[in-house]
């Protein structure tokens, strides 16, 4: 396989861009070689500027669940680019896909549209700090949250693929209300608000994908959340990955727990630049312009993206994939741990959904402290060989596999090929 144009787009991306990359999770720092630099990509497939061909397990770190270019998603914004791509006042469909997403969420009368999951993130933070009247928010090591300074430590993926404790730029007292705690660890929760009595609420990854895959054990998220009432905080539940992506809504219901605030992103954009929270009335309505809570965004809504995601969600909801991910998930783990035995690889493999993961240890990973036991060279090895053999995966041992409801036996067939070629690799180093 030859990477010449990208090479050399790299090369020339360096001199304006950073990196040559306008996201750091995008460059292959922690697998060696260059960023790929994509041409075009039709339904799981994806094309790389010298012509390479692979199935995209990718799918622009979870959007992309459809596939991409989906017709129907496709014949929606280009109706909706006919009429403009941005007004600075209310359109229907901002309505229409407020219904979809409230109508999904037990817990979640009102939204507000934001342009990412980030900023989705930092204000749910925000409006738990508003309604509570208290500072302090808990989150879990390794659960990455978007890259807004008081949330920016112990952050998973994006850091740890880089090594980076934290970032650089952030000032201390940005963080000073920041509590962090471990992943299915209630006594870590349970520890912070004996030590402090102004804590707003908790904020974690239902199930965490920025560590690799990590699931919440047992009963951790309903007796958190049963906890959290008790101290009268707040529990934020960040589905920008999860939700819709888990089930139609978010992997709250299947884990038997309700938000006090939900943030979203990634699959409700579609593939276009959307973000959103929610919560019940009596806590949104301390958003401006109803309550005292500042939040605004000029391209908020936007009409083109609210186009993507309500194409999206409703192809989504009449598909209903969820069933079919997890047993195409599952085919994909019992290959993995098979392959993996028989050259003699260890490795753990965690998923939830259209989420997976193998990691290359072999301790049972349920945090983040167990997932970084992996051995990050033999992941970039077998990074290498499944895309030698045609399968693009985030270039990190600690990110998600994305599935999306377009995959077909034909490239389930691939994607196993290219496993038992990558563990072999591996089984060689
Ligand atoms: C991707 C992600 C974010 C950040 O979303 P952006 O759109 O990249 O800003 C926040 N939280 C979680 C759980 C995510 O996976």
């Amino acid at each position: 396989m030859e990477f010449k144009k990208s090479q050399k787009l790299y090369t020339k991306g360096l001199v304006n861009l950073v990196g040559a990359v306008n996201s750091p999770v995008r460059a292959f720092t922690s697998v060696g070689g260059n960023p790929l630099f994509i041409k075009k990509a039709k339904g799981t497939k994806i094309t790389d500027v010298d012509n390479n061909t692979y199935v995209d397990l990718v799918l622009s770190y979870g959007p992309m669940i459809l596939g991409h270019r989906h017709k129907k998603v496709q014949k929606a914004i280009t109706k909706a680019l006919k009429n403009g791509y941005s007004f600075g006042a209310s359109t229907e469909n901002e309505i229409k896909l407020a219904k979809i997403v409230c109508d999904a969420f037990p817990g979640m009368d009102k939204v507000r549209f934001v342009n990412s999951g980030t900023e989705a993130v930092l204000s749910g933070v925000r409006l738990a700090r508003a309604f509570t009247g208290k500072d302090k928010i808990i989150k879990f090591a390794g659960c990455y949250h978007g890259h807004q300074d008081a949330l920016l430590v112990a952050a998973g993926s994006g850091l740890a693929t880089l090594s980076l404790p934290g970032s650089k730029g952030v000032p201390e007292g940005a963080v000073k209300n920041t509590l962090i705690a471990n992943y299915n660890d209630l006594d870590s929760v349970k520890a912070h608000f004996s030590a402090h009595d102004d804590i707003a609420g908790v904020i974690l990854e239902p199930v965490a994908g920025n560590m690799g895959v990590v699931i919440p054990q047992d009963n951790f998220l309903p007796e958190l959340k049963a906890y959290l009432e008790s101290k009268g905080a707040l529990l934020i539940v960040d589905e920008v990955m999860t939700g819709f992506r888990s089930k139609f809504g978010g992997a709250q219901e299947l884990l038997g727990v309700e938000a006090d605030i939900t943030c979203l992103g990634k699959v409700i954009g579609g593939g276009f630049p959307v973000g959103a929270y929610g919560a019940r009335n009596e806590i949104m309505e301390e958003v401006a312009p109803l309550g005292g809570m500042y939040q605004a965004g000029t391209l908020s809504g936007n009409p083109i993206a609210m186009a993507g995601g309500i194409a999206t969600l409703r192809e989504l909801k009449k598909q209903n994939p969820y069933e079919k991910f997890n047993e195409v998930a599952q085919i994909i783990e019992v290959f993995l741990l098979e392959s993996a035995k028989k050259h003699g690889v260890e490795i753990t493999v965690n998923r939830f959904g259209s989420m997976i993961n193998p990691f290359f240890t072999n301790v049972t990973v349920t945090n983040f402290k167990e997932a970084q036991t992996s051995d990050t060279k033999k992941f970039a090895t077998f990074f290498w060989e499944m895309m030698n053999n045609g399968v693009f995966l985030p270039p990190s041992q600690f990110e998600a596999w994305f599935l999306s409801s377009a995959l077909t036996e034909k490239d389930l067939k691939k994607i196993t090929k290219a496993i038992d070629k990558a563990m072999e690799a591996v089984a060689k180093m």
